[in-house]
C-alpha cells in the first residue's frame, strides 16, 4: 500500500479551531479533530492508511478515520506519494476579456512635489515634463476614452479620473461624467465614477459636483500634519497639510452620496500606521483607511527595509485584529486593506496574474494611449492601444503570456501565490526594471500579512459568517487603485 503525506497547504489557527488554507484550490477548510490528528501524523512522516487508522485507533472508529482520509484526499490536502499532483496547466484568459475599471489620466500635471510620486520623482517611466504626452486630456481625447470604455466592458463600467493631480482638469472631468451618463443610456450599459485626488483644489463648486454625482472620492493623505507635510509638499517644499484639512472636512461634511477613503502612503520615515489610521478616521471621519508601501528603487533613504516591513506587520496586524472584534461585534471598521483580503479569500481567488493590469483594468494617457495600468500610461512599452483604435490583441495576449504565475518558478513553492502572485507590475519594474519579476524584496511581509488575513477570516467564519456572507452578495467591483 502507498504511503500517504501531506500536500501543499498552510495551516493556521483561529478561535482555538484549526484550519488549512489548500494552496491548489485557495480554500479554507476547518479541520475537525478527526482530520486535525490525521494531518498531525502524516506530517510527522508519511504513513499507509492502514497505518493512520491504527495510530488513531484508541480516539477515533476506523469508519471515521476512513471518511476523513478520503476527504482530505479530495480537497488535495493529502495525497499518496510518489503519486504527486499534476503542476497546474496554464491557462491564459479567454479574449476579448472584458474591461472592468479604466483609469483616465485627465492630467500628468501636479501642483505638488510629493518627494516619494512614481510619476515625478526618480524613479519615473514616462518624462511628463519634457515628453512627448500632452500635459492636459481634450475633451475629445475624454470623449473617446468613453466610446472604448463603453465596447470594451460588459454591463457595468467603472470610470476613474486620475493624475497628476486630477482636479487641475476639473472642466474634462465634468463633461465627461455627463457625456459618459448620456452614452452609457443609450447603449445600456451603467458607468460609476471615482476620482482620486491630493485635496488642494477641492472647493465648493467641484464638493458640490462630486456628492450630486456620486462620484466616489479618494484622497492621497499621509496622516498628521508632520506625517503629511514630510513629503507631500508643493514644488516651494511647504507642507500641504494646513491646506488640505479644512478642505477635506468640507468635502466630509457635504459629500454622503458615496463613502469616502483615504489611501496613505507609507515609508521608512511615516511608518506609524495605527496613528495615522486613527488620526484619519477619528479626526477627520474618512470611511476607510487603505495603506500602500511606497514604489521605489531600495536606495532611496525612505524606501522601507526589512525591518520597516518587520514594523509595518506589526502594526497592520494591531489595526487587522481591531477591525475582527469590531465585525465580530457587528460595528463598522475601516482598515480597507484586510477588507480587500477577506473577500479575495472568501471568493477562493487564485491568481494567474497578481492584479487586472493589462486584462480587466487599463490606464489611459493624456493622449489617449492605453496602458496595462495608470502607473504605466503614457509608456510607449507598456502601450496596448490607442483609445481611437482599440487594443492591440497580439501585445496584449504577449504580456498576458509572459506575466503569467505559471512563468514566475520563483513563486511555485509558495503558499501565499494564490492571493500575491508576485506582486505589483511596478514595484518590480522600478526594483528590478522588468514588470516580469516577481516581487522577491518583499514575500516575508507577503506571507505574514496573508495569515494574518487567513486568521481573521477564520475567526469571523465562526463568530460572524453573516459578514462574510455578504461578499457573495457584492457584485465585482472595481480593482484597487493604487
Ligand atoms: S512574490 Fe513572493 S510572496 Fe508573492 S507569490 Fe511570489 S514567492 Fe510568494
Ligand atoms: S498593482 Fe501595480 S501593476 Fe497592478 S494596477 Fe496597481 S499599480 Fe498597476
Amino acid at each position: 500500500m502507498i504511503a500517504l503525506a501531506l500536500r501543499e497547504f498552510h495551516q493556521f489557527q483561529a478561535s482555538g479551531r484549526q484550519f488549512l488554507y489548500l494552496v491548489p484550490s485557495a480554500a479554507v477548510f476547518e479541520l475537525d479533530p478527526v482530520a486535525g490528528a490525521v494531518i498531525r501524523l502524516v506530517g510527522e512522516s508519511p504513513r499507509t492508511e492502514d497505518a493512520v487508522v491504527a495510530a488513531l485507533a484508541d480516539r477515533f472508529p476506523a469508519p471515521a478515520v476512513q471518511a476523513v482520509i478520503e476527504e482530505l484526499r479530495d480537497v488535495r490536502a493529502i495525497g499518496y506519494e510518489q503519486q504527486p499532483d499534476p503542476d497546474s496547466p496554464k491557462f491564459l484568459p479567454m479574449m476579448p476579456f472584458p474591461l472592468s475599471t479604466m483609469v483616465l489620466n485627465v492630467t500628468n500635471q501636479c501642483n505638488l512635489a510629493c518627494t516619494y510620486c512614481y510619476e515625478y520623482g526618480e524613479d519615473k517611466i514616462v518624462d511628463t515634463e519634457n515628453g512627448k504626452q500632452s500635459k492636459f486630456m481634450t475633451e475629445a481625447t475624454a470623449r473617446d476614452s468613453v466610446e472604448f470604455l463603453l465596447k470594451e466592458a460588459g454591463n457595468i463600467a467603472h470610470m476613474t479620473f486620475f493624475g497628476g493631480e486630477t482636479l487641475l482638469n476639473f472642466p474634462v472631468l465634468k463633461s465627461t461624467v455627463a457625456y459618459a451618463r448620456r452614452r452609457a443610456a443609450e447603449v445600456g450599459k451603467s458607468v460609476d465614477f471615482s476620482l482620486t485626488t491630493n485635496a488642494t483644489l477641492l472647493q465648493p463648486d467641484i464638493i458640490d459636483f462630486l456628492a450630486d454625482n456620486e462620484i466616489g472620492v479618494t484622497i492621497s493623505m499621509d496622516g498628521p500634519k508632520e506625517m503629511q507635510n514630510k513629503f507631500r509638499v508643493f514644488h516651494n517644499g511647504a507642507g500641504s497639510y494646513d491646506m488640505i484639512a479644512p478642505k477635506i472636512k468640507a468635502l466630509l461634511r457635504r459629500h454622503r452620496s458615496r463613502p469616502i477613503g483615504a489611501r496613505v502612503t507609507l515609508t521608512s520615515e511615516t511608518l506609524d500606521v495605527t496613528r495615522i489610521y486613527r488620526h484619519l478616521t477619528e479626526e477627520f471621519g474618512f470611511w476607510e483607511v487603505g495603506f500602500a508601501p511606497v514604489t521605489t528603487s531600495p536606495n532611496q533613504q525612505y524606501a522601507i527595509g526589512d525591518s520597516g516591513f518587520d514594523r509595518m506587520l506589526g502594526q497592520f496586524r494591531e489595526l487587522a485584529f481591531e477591525f475582527q472584534e469590531h465585525v465580530a461585534a457587528n460595528k463598522h471598521h475601516g482598515f480597507s486593506n484586510i477588507k480587500d483580503t477577506l473577500e479575495e479569500i472568501h471568493k477562493g481567488v487564485s491568481k494567474a496574474y497578481p492584479c487586472g493590469a493589462g486584462l480587466g483594468l487599463m490606464g489611459v494617457s493624456t493622449d489617449g494611449d492605453v496602458a496595462v495600468c495608470h502607473r504605466f500610461a503614457g509608456s510607449d512599452t507598456h502601450k496596448l492601444g490607442t483609445v481611437k483604435d482599440g487594443i492591440n490583441r497580439e501585445t496584449q495576449k504577449e504580456f498576458l503570456e509572459h506575466h503569467h504565475i505559471a512563468d514566475k518558478t520563483d513563486c511555485h513553492t509558495c503558499w501565499a501565490r494564490p492571493l500575491c502572485a508576485g506582486g505589483c507590475y511596478h514595484e518590480a519594474h522600478v526594483r528590478y526594471g522588468t514588470t516580469r519579476r516577481p516581487n522577491l524584496h518583499y514575500c516575508e511581509w507577503i506571507r505574514g500579512w496573508t495569515d494574518t488575513c487567513l486568521q481573521v477570516y477564520g475567526d469571523l467564519s465562526v463568530r460572524n459568517p453573516d459578514f462574510l456572507a455578504r461578499f457573495d452578495r457584492v457584485e465585482a467591483k472595481a480593482e484597487a487603485v493604487l
